[in-house]
């Protein structure tokens, strides 16, 4: 039988108690949410909300073609306006996700006969940007600068080195200045993924390339999603112009996707307006990190220190950490569950997310549930 062999993988996750479910969300859940990348508490703020809701009456529920057709809008190009600005960066353009920003962003800066340096904790679009360049990947061992230089002193030609900001798993940063020396000393490019670090680090969340001191540096390449922070879709590629007119011209994930949807955009800017006017929301997503982390381990819990909003929890076994996120779930609480294959590591982890806008109270209570609900 054709797909015969897709039942005995399905067999194999069944016995390992692995299977994903898709399980729809209620409008309003009575859970307890830790589990989504809403780090800020925007997506259902009334001005995010109604942004979207006029986009769509204005421009209709979707980009009706490619961005180089008819698919961009004013809105577009005031987001990629604003965007750029409140990052620090020359120029942006906007993808219809973080994952086809990654695709474009790698791709298009990594041509034949070049080098790309990828931290063996990549998230999986920067891997699969990795897989589809016409460049040579090497990867190296996790935030290791020494390693990222090693690797571009054996090679001649173009070369960037790819890498998270904040890693998606663990929470931890990436040694960015570090990093950008080691680009700078062998003249070679960075391109860094902040979906986590935006809205949250920098000043203001203005992201973790602006805190280390890289906004607006002509040898360093951002992307960023809008699905996160700033509670919207879709994603975007920031660098110096000339950077930007090449991915127009050349990243696959830009010129043949549809555009991203105008709501998402008038969302994703009222969104950005709100931060730039409540700089304080970001140093309130850290310090719940910080107060989650403190807490989580006075219980005895083995819990990573965050370096932005992203807390991570070790569980003994792949098997543990789904039941583990099940029983959370029965008692009132939703968390994020890491184990095979989506680890790096082959350590599963419950994974919480710091929103800023959580009280004292909910953060002592999923601290509870986790604690009194562990395998
Ligand atoms: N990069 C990282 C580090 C992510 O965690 C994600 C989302 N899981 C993405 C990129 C993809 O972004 P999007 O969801 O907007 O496609």
């Amino acid at each position: 039988m054709a797909f015969g062999w897709i039942d005995e993988q399905d067999r194999a996750r069944r016995e390992a108690g692995l299977v994903r479910v898709l399980r729809p969300r209620p409008a309003a859940s009575p859970l307890l949410d830790l589990a989504s990348n809403d780090y800020l508490g925007l997506a259902r703020h009334p001005e995010v909300v109604e942004g979207a809701v006029r986009a769509a009456r204005t421009w209709g529920g979707g980009a009706t073609g490619s961005r180089l057709v008819t698919g961009t809008t004013r809105l577009h190009t005031e987001l990629e306006r604003e965007l750029a600005e409140f990052c620090g960066f020359e120029a942006a353009l906007v993808l219809s996700s973080g994952y086809a920003a990654n695709l474009a962003a790698v791709t298009a800066l990594a041509p034949h006969g070049s080098l790309v340096v990828s931290d063996a904790g990549n998230h999986a679009s920067l891997i699969d940007g990795c897989r589809l360049a016409r460049g040579t990947t090497q990867v190296v061992g996790h935030a290791d600068p020494d390693a990222v230089r090693k690797a571009l002193t054996t090679h001649d030609g173009p070369a960037v080195v790819v890498s998270d900001t904040v890693f998606s798993v663990d929470g931890d940063a990436a040694p960015l200045a570090a990093l950008a020396g080691a680009c700078r000393e062998h003249g070679a490019g960075l391109v860094v993924d902040d979906a986590h670090g935006l809205g949250v680090l920098g000043d203001g969340g203005r992201g973790a390339p602006q805190g280390a001191g890289l906004a607006g540096r002509a040898d360093v390449v951002v992307t960023v999603t809008l699905s996160k922070s700033l509670g919207a879709q879709g994603g975007a590629v920031l660098g110096p112009a000339h950077v930007i007119d090449h991915l127009v011209n050349t990243a696959r994930t830009f010129i043949f996707d549809t555009g991203l949807a105008p709501a998402a955009a008038g969302a994703a800017l009222a969104a950005l307006g709100l931060l730039g006017r409540e700089p304080e929301r970001a140093a309130r997503a850290r310090a719940v990190a910080a107060e989650l982390h403190a807490r989580l381990t006075a219980a005895g819990l083995d819990a990573v220190r965050p370096d932005a909003a992203v807390v991570s929890v070790r569980a003994p076994s792949p098997e543990g950490a789904v039941r583990w996120a099940a029983d959370c779930r029965a008692a009132g609480l939703s968390v994020g569950c890491f184990r095979p294959p989506s680890v790096p590591d082959g350590i599963s982890r419950l994974r919480l997310t710091a929103r800023g806008d959580l009280s004292g109270e909910q953060i002592e209570r999923a601290v509870r549930v986790i604690g009194e609900t562990r395998p």
